[in-house]
């Protein structure tokens, strides 16, 4: 029997409804792309497969990715690896999905997820869909709108690049072992009018970091540095970053990167 490993942030799904819901909103099909970070023992796994002719797997715990050797099931490919060194934009086009959809998959282990989402931005484009479990915390930070009270550098680079819908919370009781925190599903979904270079994506950055470096300052104080470049409003100049709406802050970001 395999022992959970905390390093590796493995709480494993028991809950057979939640597993449900969470497949159904995967809506696995034969003919799509997907791959599964972190298939633990295979809670997400298993269904998942039974609608598809293949799935990869991304496990990074070699004793997890010996079991699935073993297993030996049809249709599963095993890939032993760190999926914050994972290459996705190589794997979504290494497989003609003939029409069909390339999505990326997971409950995630909550110490990295992140670094993740961040790491996964770079290959958004040749992505169709990504459903992930994650810490409840973060998920609402993620489709928090302008105003909101968790709006925060994570929700305006991630709205920048992703539609989000929180799908489904999930309470502790629904893993074995429990987490200490609650969990929450998420879909995002990489925005078809997306078009900014990398050079306005790292003004984006800046700008974004720079906006909420002081959460309780005003605008006039953390965005300083580009005050000769930026035209901000005099109610923006007295706005707090937690106030200004995504497409502003993308406004901006065109502005510093000419
Ligand atoms: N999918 C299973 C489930 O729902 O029961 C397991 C989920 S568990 C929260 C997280 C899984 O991600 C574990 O299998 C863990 O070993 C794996 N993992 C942890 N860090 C990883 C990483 N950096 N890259 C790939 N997999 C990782």
């Amino acid at each position: 029997m395999h022992r959970a490993r905390k390093r590796f942030g493995q709480n494993f799904l028991q809950d057979s409804g939640v597993i449900y819901s969470i497949v159904a909103a995967i809506n696995p099909s034969e003919n799509m792309h997907v791959i599964e970070i972190g298939p633990g023992l295979g809670a997400l796994t298993k269904p998942l497969l039974s609608s598809l002719d293949h799935l990869d797997l991304l496990e990074i715990d070699r004793d997890l990715v010996a079991y699935w050797n073993q297993e030996n099931l049809k249709g599963l490919n095993i890939i032993e690896g760190d999926a914050l060194k994972f290459d996705f934009l190589a794997w979504a086009t290494t497989r003609p999905v003939n029409g069909g959809l390339c999505k990326v998959v997971g409950n995630l282990p909550y110490n990295i997820s992140s670094p993740l989402l961040f790491h996964l931005v770079s290959a958004a484009h040749v992505i169709d869909e990504q459903v992930f479990m994650l810490q409840a915390e973060v998920v609402e930070r993620m489709v928090s709108k302008a105003g909101g009270s968790e709006f925060s550098r994570l929700s305006v680079m991630l709205q920048a690049r992703y539609d989000m819908e929180l799908v489904l919370e999930v309470p502790p009781e629904a893993f074995d072992p429990q987490p200490k925190v609650n969990s929450a599903v998420v879909r995002m979904i990489p925005r078809r009018d997306f078009h900014l270079s990398d050079a306005q994506w790292h003004a984006l950055e800046k700008v974004v970091a720079a906006a909420f470096s002081q959460r309780r300052k005003m605008l006039r104080t953390n965005l300083s540095v580009f005050s000769d470049r930026l035209a901000l409003s005099d109610s923006e100049l007295k706005a707090r970053a937690q106030d200004i709406s995504v497409e502003r802050y993308i406004e901006w970001a065109k502005v510093l990167a000419t």
